[in-house]
């Protein structure tokens, strides 16, 4: 997958978990659930599978280790009094989705450092990576820009 659906799927399924500001999702929330949702690929950058295939983010280990940093990092950008575990075990959960979902579009190196054979494999062609993409950009729109501003809209036609 591109680094636009390992950002932008875990908003989509996270957003009703997050704290919000009016009708949307708090940015900051959102911003560490997306931002750790792409922190593999950020921290192995790589324009071909064979370099994935030797990126340590990529793996059990680093997704997991990347995960628990999530909590720490939430809690000390949204504040104590926040709920700030909810929106980490969110972000966590995006770095491991990210493995995951590289895992059945080419592979991992999912038992590095312990190993370095590649598991999974090309189960989603590319066309469906380009609909994802832009699945994901008109979901996290409509979520973000548009739903907000026709309940406004709604709601200030009722009152008059
Ligand atoms: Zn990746």
């Amino acid at each position: 997958m591109t680094p636009v659906t390992h950002g932008l799927l875990p908003l989509l399924l996270a957003h009703r978990r997050l704290p919000r500001t009016g009708d949307r999702p708090a940015g900051l929330a959102s911003g560490l659930v997306a931002g750790f949702g792409v922190l593999p690929d950020l921290l192995c950058p790589h324009l071909d599978i064979l370099a994935r295939h030797a990126a340590w983010s990529h793996s059990l280990a680093g997704g997991l280790g990347l995960g628990l940093l999530a909590w720490p990092c939430a809690r000390w950008a949204l504040g104590p009094t926040s709920p700030w575990q909810r929106v980490g075990t969110c972000a966590a959960l995006a770095t491991i989705s990210h493995v995951g979902l590289d895992l059945v579009t080419g592979g991992v190196p999912l038992f590095l450092p312990v190993s370095t054979r590649v598991v999974g494999a090309h189960y989603v062609p590319f066309w469906l990576w380009i609909a994802s993409d832009t699945a994901c950009v008109l979901g996290v729109y409509l979520i973000y820009r548009a739903f907000p501003r026709l309940r406004s809209a709604k709601r200030s036609h009722a009152a008059r």
